[in-house]
C-alpha cells in the first residue's frame, strides 16, 4: 500500500450554529446563532483515499436523535446529507469505497459520524483514544456515539513511542503513507487525541483536531472568545496537557509559521473558502 500525498481537498462535513455568537466568535449578539465547521481533509494517496475525521454522517442526517438532547438542543448541527464526506466525494466524482484509510482526531460525535458510511477503510487512532470510546465514564458517555461503531470498524491503534517531529514525541507514522502521514499526539482535549500531519510540498498541514478552537489561540499574542474558552474547558479532560499543547501549536506557529500550516477542526477561519 502507497497512500503518499498527491492532493489535499479540505471538506466540511458538519455546520453547527450555536447560539451566542458574542461569546463564542468574538463579535454579533449575545443570543445570535454563529457559525462552526466541521474541518475534514481528503487525501488523494497513490493507491487510495485517506480521509482525516469524518464529522457527521448519513445516519446522524437520517436519526439526529442518536446525537443526544442536549447535544442537538446547545450546539444545534445542521445536519445536511450533502455535507456528509461520503456525499462529498461522490460529488468529486470519487467513489467512498475507495477510502482506504481514516485517521481519526479523536472520536466525539462530531467527529465519527461519517465512520459508518466508510465500513471497509482501516480507522486509525491512538489506543488511548479507542480505549476510552468504548469504554466511558459516565462523564464521557454524552461525547461518545456507540451507533457510530456498531458497524465492527478495522481499527488500527497506534501506541507510544515513535519518533520526533518539530520537538512533538510519540509521533506515529501513518503505514504505507510514505512517512508524509503522521499522528501527532495531543492530548488533553480527549485522552487520546490526536493532530495529524500532512506533507504538502515543502512543508506541512497539521490538522490540530480539537486542540484548540480559535485560530487566535495559535497566534502570538494567543486570544480566544471567552465562550470558546469556556467550552473548551468544559470539555477537557486533562486541562494541564490541553493547555500545555496549546502553547507547544502556538510556538510552532511562531517559530516554523512558514513550514507549518495549522488548522483546527471548528474553526471556519481556517476553512479555504471555497470548501
Ligand atoms: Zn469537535
Amino acid at each position: 500500500m502507497d497512500s503518499t500525498p498527491r492532493a489535499i481537498h479540505h471538506l466540511n462535513c458538519g455546520t453547527m450554529c450555536p447560539r451566542g455568537a458574542r461569546l463564542l466568535a468574538g463579535s454579533g449578539g449575545l443570543l445570535e446563532p454563529t457559525r462552526l465547521v466541521c474541518h475534514c481533509l481528503l487525501i488523494e494517496g497513490a493507491e487510495g483515499l485517506v480521509l482525516i475525521d469524518t464529522g457527521f454522517g448519513s445516519a446522524d442526517v437520517a436519526h439526529r436523535r442518536q446525537l443526544g438532547a442536549i447535544f442537538n438542543t446547545l450546539v444545534r448541527p445542521v445536519l445536511h446529507a450533502e455535507e456528509t464526506a461520503a456525499a462529498q466525494l461522490r460529488a468529486r466524482g470519487f467513489d467512498p469505497g475507495d477510502v482506504r484509510h481514516i485517521v481519526t482526531t479523536h472520536l466525539d460525535l462530531d467527529h465519527s459520524g461519517g465512520l459508518p458510511d466508510f465500513p471497509d477503510a482501516e480507522v486509525h487512532l491512538l489506543g488511548d483514544e479507542l480505549r476510552a470510546a468504548l469504554h466511558p465514564g459516565l462523564r464521557e458517555r454524552t461525547r461518545y456515539i456507540p451507533a457510530h461503531w456498531a458497524h465492527g470498524p478495522r481499527w488500527v491503534e497506534h501506541e507510544g513511542g515513535g519518533e520526533e517531529w518539530f520537538g512533538f514525541a510519540g509521533v506515529r507514522v501513518l503505514p504505507g503513507s510514505g512517512e508524509e502521514i503522521l499522528l501527532i499526539p495531543l492530548a488533553g482535549h480527549t485522552v487520546g487525541h490526536t493532530g495529524v500531519a500532512v506533507r504538502r510540498g515543502d512543508g506541512w498541514l497539521l490538522h490540530c483536531g480539537d486542540a484548540y478552537f480559535h485560530h487566535g489561540q495559535v497566534q502570538t499574542p494567543p486570544r480566544c472568545p471567552p465562550g470558546l474558552a469556556a467550552f473548551q474547558a468544559l470539555n477537557q479532560v486533562d486541562g494541564v496537557r490541553r493547555r500545555e499543547n496549546v502553547e507547544r501549536l502556538r510556538e510552532l506557529a511562531e517559530r516554523h509559521g512558514g513550514e507549518v500550516e495549522l488548522l483546527c477542526s471548528h474553526d471556519p477561519a481556517t476553512l479555504p473558502a471555497a470548501s
